[in-house]
C-alpha cells in the first residue's frame, strides 16, 4: 500500500523546520484523549524517503524541481532555512533504529549544515532503542524529542491508555537525556478529571521533578468529538474540571515540582491563562500570577472558550 503523507502537526518550536514523514499514525494509539486513538500506523519506505532527500537537496543547492514530487515539499522548502528538519508523524522514533539510522545519515550527507533534527516520541520507543542507539542519533544531530508524559499519576496513566507507567516515564526521560538528546515533554491540565485532580496534579509535579527535562508545557484537556474519552463525558462517567481549577493544577504542578533549569510554559492555545518562565528561577513570579488570578476569579482574564485550539 502507498505510504499517505500525514497532515502537518507539529510543536510550535519547530514552525521553520522541514517537516519529512517517516510514518503516519501513532504506534501507541491506545490514548483515549487523542485525535491519534484508532490511528493506524504507516511506515515509509526508507527508498521512498530518500527519493525526498534527494528532491530536496536538488531544490535547495540547485532550485530544480521534480514534476513527480508533491507541491507540498517545494511549498515548505520555499521558506526553508536549511537548519531544521522535524520527522513525522505522531512518533518518528518507532522507526526501526538501522532504517532511522539510514535516513538520518543521508539527510547529515546531503545537508551538512543542518543543525537539528526533531521527533515525537513516546516514552515506549525510548524504552526499545539502546542507549548506544540513541547516542548514535544524537550524533547525527537528532537533537530534542517531544514526549507526550501528559500525567504522573499511575491511576490516569492506566486509565487514559498511555500505556506507561510513572516509573517508565521517569526511565524514558532519564534515557533520553543521558544520550545527551533535549527532552521537551507535555502534560496535560484536567486529564484526572474532577475526582482525580489534586493527585493528577501533585504526581505530574513528582514525574517532571524526576525527569528534570530541559523543556516543559501545560496544555488544557480539550475534549476531541469521536475518541473514548469524549464518549465518557457524553455518558456522565467524566467530568471536566473548570478553567480556574485548570490553573489551581497548573499552580500546583509549578509550585511542586523542582527542577534543575527547565523553561516551563502554558503557552499553547489549549490553556485557558499563559504563564512561562525558566524554573526555578522564576518560580516565585509565575506562582504569584497564578496566584493573582486565582484570587479575583474574573473570567476577563482567561482565555475564551472559542479561542481556544487543540
Ligand atoms: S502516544 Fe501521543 S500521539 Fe500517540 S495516541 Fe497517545 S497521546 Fe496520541
Amino acid at each position: 500500500m502507498e505510504f499517505e503523507r500525514p497532515g502537518i502537526i507539529r510543536p510550535p518550536s519547530e514552525q521553520a523546520s522541514y517537516f519529512l514523514p517517516l510514518t503516519s499514525g501513532c504506534s501507541n494509539n491506545t490514548c483515549t484523549f487523542c485525535g491519534y486513538y484508532g490511528s493506524k500506523l504507516r511506515m515509509r519506505e526508507v527508498d521512498d524517503v530518500r527519493k525526498e532527500i534527494d528532491a530536496m537537496a536538488l531544490y535547495m543547492h540547485h532550485g530544480v524541481q521534480l514534476p513527480t514530487v508533491p507541491n507540498i515539499v517545494y511549498a515548505v522548502l520555499q521558506s526553508w532555512d536549511g537548519r531544521r528538519v522535524f520527522l513525522q508523524d505522531g512518533d518518528a522514533l518507532v522507526y526501526p533504529f538501522p532504517k532511522l539510522n539510514e535516513v538520518m545519515e543521508y539527510l547529515n550527507e546531503k545537508f551538512p549544515d543542518l543543525e537539528r533534527i526533531g521527533s515525537y516520541a513516546t516514552p515506549q520507543d525510548i524504552l526499545r532503542k539502546g542507549l548506544d542507539e540513541l547516542r548514535t542519533l544524537r550524533e547525527l544531530k537528532l537533537g530534542i524529542v517531544y514526549v507526550g508524559v501528559e500525567s504522573g499519576d499511575d491511576e490516569v496513566l492506566y486509565k487514559v491508555g498511555k500505556g506507561v507507567n510513572h516509573d517508565q516515564l521517569v526511565e524514558a526521560g532519564t534515557k533520553t537525556k543521558q544520550a545527551g538528546i533535549t527532552l521537551s515533554v507535555t502534560v496535560i491540565l484536567g486529564l484526572g478529571g474532577v475526582d482525580g485532580s489534586q493527585e493528577h496534579a501533585l504526581e505530574t509535579a513528582r514525574v517532571l521533578t524526576e525527569i528534570d527535562p530541559e523543556y516543559a508545557g501545560a496544555l488544557t484537556l480539550t475534549l476531541v468529538p469521536g475518541t473514548p474519552l469524549y464518549e465518557e463525558w457524553r455518558q456522565g462517567d467524566f467530568s471536566l474540571i473548570t478553567a480556574f481549577d485548570s490553573l489551581k493544577e497548573l499552580k500546583t504542578m509549578v509550585e511542586n515540582s523542582d527542577f534543575a533549569d527547565c523553561f516551563f510554559s502554558s503557552m499553547h492555545a489549549s490553556n485557558y491563562y499563559s504563564v512561562r518562565g525558566r524554573l526555578p528561577q522564576e518560580k516565585s513570579r509565575m506562582v504569584r500570577e497564578l496566584e493573582e488570578v486565582l484570587a479575583r476569579q474574573d473570567p476577563e482574564l482567561l482565555r475564551p472558550e472559542f479561542l481556544r485550539g487543540l
